[in-house]
Order: C-alpha cells, then structure tokens, then sequence
C-alpha cells in the first residue's frame, strides 16, 4: 500500500506539469492521473447487450440490428467522430450463412457398417457455398495431427496422395517429449506445452484443404482441445464465412469433428488401435495410415448471404502530423444468437468486453488533451464464426496497416474482483507486453504469463486477425491472484467458467459480479493505449516472433 500512496503523489505531480505543459509534448501522465472508468455504465451496458431482447446477438438476425445501433448510438453520445471513410459508423462485412440440414455419418468396411449420429456423435459442415456437399464412399486416412512445419523438421503427410480423401486427425501440436527429460514436453519443438498454430482446428482444414482432401475429420479430446464436445455442438446450426471469389470450394466438401469415443470405435472398425496410433503420431517417423473405411455423408444447406457490421468510431488525433496514424481497440459484440438450448446471453463473451470498449472511448475523451495520434474503436462481428469481422477489417482495412501501430483487444473481462496480476496471452512477443508491464506496475500489480498456453489462447481472438498481418497486437487476460481470495480461486473460477457457462446459454450477469478488476484492468489498457499514440516510435515485435517478417515487409514497402 505505502508503495502505491507514493506512486500515486508522484504521478499526481507529473500529471499536473504534463497538464500545463500543452498539448505537443504532453509527457505519458501516471496511470493514477488518467481518467477513471464508470463501471456501473460497463454493467448497464453489459446487461442490454446480454439482454434477452437482443437474442444472443447473432450476425444477420434482430440481435445485431439492436447491438449494432446501440453502440452507434454510444459512440455518438461519447462525441467519437464516425470512424468509416463514407461518413459512417460501420464497416460492411459481406458473409455468407450456410444452415447444414442434419445428416449422418457412415462407415463401412467390407460388409460393416457404422453409423454416426449427427450431433451426437459427429458435428460437420461445409464451408463450399453450395445447395450440397458430399462425401461418397471416399477413403479415409489417418494423418497424426495433420501437420505439415518445416521449421520443425515435421510432415505427418510425408508427400501420400490425399486428393479426394476424407482425412481423420487428432486435435492440438504433436505432444513432442524433451529428450534431456521425457516428463516435459519439448519445448523447442511446437512451443514446448504452449499450443502453436498448427494445433488449432483451424489449420488442420486449411492444411487438408491445400492437399485437396474430400474431408476433414478432427477426433475431439477435451483436454488438448481445450473445451468438451458441447462447445463443438453448438456448431450444428448456421454458420457464416466471408464471401470468397471461389465461393470456398478450395475448402475440404466437408469438414467436422467426431467424439474420443467414436473416433476410437472408427480406428477399431479399421483393426487399429488409437492410443497405439496416437503413440505413433507424436513423432517424426510417424506416415499416414489409410484405413480401409469408406465415409459416406451429404449435407443440404441452406444459404444466405447478408451484410454483417463492424463498428466503428475514431477519436482523432491532437498532432496533425500523426492524427493519420492509428491505435485501435477492438472487443468483438456478436454471440451465438439463439439455438434449441435457448438465448446465449454471451455477458461474458463478450457483452462486457464490449462494454469496456465503449467506456475506454469515453475515458480517452476525458483526457486533458487528445492522443498525438487517433484511436479507432472496432466492435467487430462475426468472431464466433472465426474472427471474420476482424479477419475483414485486417485484410479490408479502412486505414492502411502500415500506419497502425497496434491492436488491444478485449475478449472478456474480469467479473471476479481484483487482482494482484494481469495476464498476457503470449508475453513477451511485442513492445506492448512491456507498455503494459510498466502500466500495471504503476497500480503495483504483475504481468503473468498465459498459465495455460497448451489452449492456444493466442490464435482464438480478434487480435489474432491482426497479428497474423503484422500489427503487433496485444491479448490481456484476467489476472489469477485474487485480492482476498485463497490461492487457487483464480483457477477455481476460469475452470468453473469453462465447465459451466462458456459458450453456454448461462453466460449471463449474475448478482456476484465484481467489477473491481476490470477497472484496474482498463486503466491498463487505458495507460497502453494513450502512451503508443503518443510515443516516439512505432511498438515492434520481439526479435524470433512469427509475425515480425510480416510486419518487416509491410513497413518496408
Ligand atoms: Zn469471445
């Protein structure tokens, strides 16, 4: 506490000659001398956007409508300038809604057949838009975890012709023991426990799409997916993608995931044993195995395409030499919408991120002087769908990424009360990692790594869209050392979130929320913002970051 009484008297004197000392060389003010946030008006937003009345606020339906105008209406209110080039608070996002009708899954082996149940047993879709899409007695193959890293010396293809294929995989990195100690994993090859990329369910269809595979297959596992198999039935309605030139028929027919159990039998229906193969798999010799089964399955969609919205609103920068420079925020404000379950609330995720987001934007407002340069606030759609809002502003961007010096996103906030520590979903890649070390140092508080970065937290948000870019983008999480609280509760509470209201109809505000934390949190992100838009020099990723060429090649231009 005496730490922070000091801290606090000598940010209040730095903040007062910063005040005084007009507005083009504001020094960075102490964290103590930024605005505060109003979290009861994060609270009330939180609850209108969770509101049942907005439905789960679902891409294309009533539910973005109400978002949608209710932070333009914010946005205005908070006196931000329309942040679209046309004079408006949107970006148009183009996608395309394929409804798969439920079908099953069949197997057969000579005179054996198995079938899978839809839902139950299997969750598949096709990203082709098209009236059909089929696999019909196509071959499959079991390819490990469908990797192909050359960084790593790794192929699990090992040049097999799968064209027309239906390839089986397993969820997450190949598990690689360290050689100086086999209890660990190693960690110069896939990150060590840290999921890469190449673990997400992402790429494995991209991968399977480039080997021009008939099917995807993914064998769920809780713990290396990082969710249970419900997360993944809640896929079964419709889902959108941008509108590509070919109409995504570079994408696998059908891509989808099956259940351990399934997956196990499946293997057995082929005389193979999964924990054998999944043994195999987790090394450099492994080579694909086909099976001997045939799948059979035929998915009639339904298709629509719609205009979704990313919103938009610009505080323009003080120096007008930089105000054509940008830091944006972005909080995705779309949800799940509304299913058989009932509404998913999304209060969590990520009605109050994006309640956050617009509190920010008032807050930077009451800055005694603007940034030098603007700030752009970006409620992007679609991220349930795969960060498609964001992907579109990253690829479409309004202003030119060249001159956009960072990206903070927010996908959740802390509802649990405050914390001694903040977490950094990949620490260490970006400049930005240190500005918010030194901002949650100034509140006496901690940055603390990803606890669990075998879930691949990294690659499953909006900041993602950019990194993948260049624009070095930072990913905050809730700390895990609560005030007042036993060790362990912070674990106690992600878990208890994960197991019981994560991509659930019960994501809602409930009467323990706190959101003490979260103001500490925002003043952080507050404090980061404020001080890139003002620094001398662009923020850079760390030397050996995967995205540093990109954003090498990007300047250089
Ligand atoms: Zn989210």
């Amino acid at each position: 506490m005496q730490n922070r009484a000091i801290l606090a008297v000598l940010t209040g004197a730095a903040f007062f000659a910063a005040a005084c000392s007009g507005a083009t060389s504001k020094p960075a003010a102490g964290i103590d001398g930024l605005p505060d946030l109003d979290m009861n008006a994060v609270l009330a937003h939180t609850r209108v956007l969770s509101s049942d009345e907005f439905g789960g606020r679902a891409p294309g339906t009533r539910g973005e409508e109400l978002t949608v105008a209710y932070l333009v209406d914010q946005f205005k209110k908070i006196g931000l300038k329309p942040g679209n080039t046309d004079g408006t608070y949107v970006q148009r996002v183009p996608l395309v809604g394929i409804t798969p009708t439920p079908a099953p899954l069949v197997l057969r082996k000579g005179g054996r057949q198995q079938t899978l149940k839809w839902k139950d047993d299997v969750v598949a879709w096709t990203k082709h838009v098209a009236d059909v899409a089929s696999l019909e007695q196509s071959e499959l193959v079991f390819v490990g975890y469908g990797v192909v890293a050359p960084e790593y010396n790794w192929d699990d293809y090992k040049g097999l012709d799968v064209k027309g294929k239906t390839l089986v995989m397993l969820i997450n990195d190949p598990p690689v023991p360290d050689p100086s100690d086999p209890s660990k994993l190693d960690p110069k090859t896939f990150g060590g426990k840290a999921m890469t990329y190449y673990g997400r369910w992402t790429y494995k269809y991209e991968m399977a799409a480039q080997k021009g595979a008939a099917g995807a297959l993914i064998i769920h596992e809780t713990e290396p997916a990082a969710y249970p198999f419900s997360v993944v039935q809640n896929k079964t309605g419709e889902q959108f993608d941008l509108v590509t030139p070919d109409k995504n028929m570079g994408r696998a027919s059908i891509e989808g995931w099956i259940t351990l159990e399934q997956g196990k039998s499946l293997l057995k229906l082929a005389g193979r044993d999964f924990e054998a193969l999944k043994k195999q798999a987790a090394t450099r010799e492994f080579r694909p195995v086909p099976l001997g089964v045939t799948a059979s399955m035929s998915i009639h969609n339904t298709l629509r395409t719609i205009d979704s919205q990313n919103v938009v609103g610009k505080l323009e920068g003080s120096d007008p030499m930089l105000k054509d420079e940008y830091v944006i925020y972005t909080a995705h404000w779309d949800h799940l919408g509304t299913g058989p379950e009932g509404i998913f609330h999304g209060a969590e995720d990520n009605a109050v991120g994006t309640a956050g987001l617009v509190e920010l934007a008032r807050a930077f407002t009451k800055l005694p002087a603007p940034p030098k340069r603007s700030i752009l606030f970006l409620s992007v759609t679609a991220e349930e769908q795969g960060l498609l809002g964001s992907e579109y502003y990253a690829v479409t961007p309004i202003y030119p990424l060249a001159k956009t010096l960072a990206d903070i996103n927010m996908d959740g906030l802390n509802v649990h009360g405050r914390t001694r520590d903040l977490t950094l979903i990949g620490y260490g890649a970006s400049d930005l990692d240190d500005y918010t070390r030194d901002a949650a140092r100034e509140q006496g508080r901690v940055i603390r790594p990803d606890a669990e970065p075998e879930k691949g937290s990294f690659y499953r948000s909006d900041h993602f869209s950019f990194a993948k870019q260049g624009v070095p983008a930072l990913d905050p999480d809730l700390g895990i050392d609560f005030v007042g609280q036993p060790a362990g509760y912070g674990q106690k509470v992600i878990d208890d979130y994960t197991a019981h209201r994560y991509h659930q109809p019960s994501d809602l505000v409930t009467a323990d929320w706190d959101l003490s934390g979260a103001r500490e949190d925002l003043k952080v992100f507050l404090a980061v913002g404020d001080r890139v838009a003002d620094a001398a020099t662009f923020p850079v990723w760390k030397p050996g970051n995967e995205f540093k060429a990109a954003r090498d090649a990007m300047l250089r231009k």
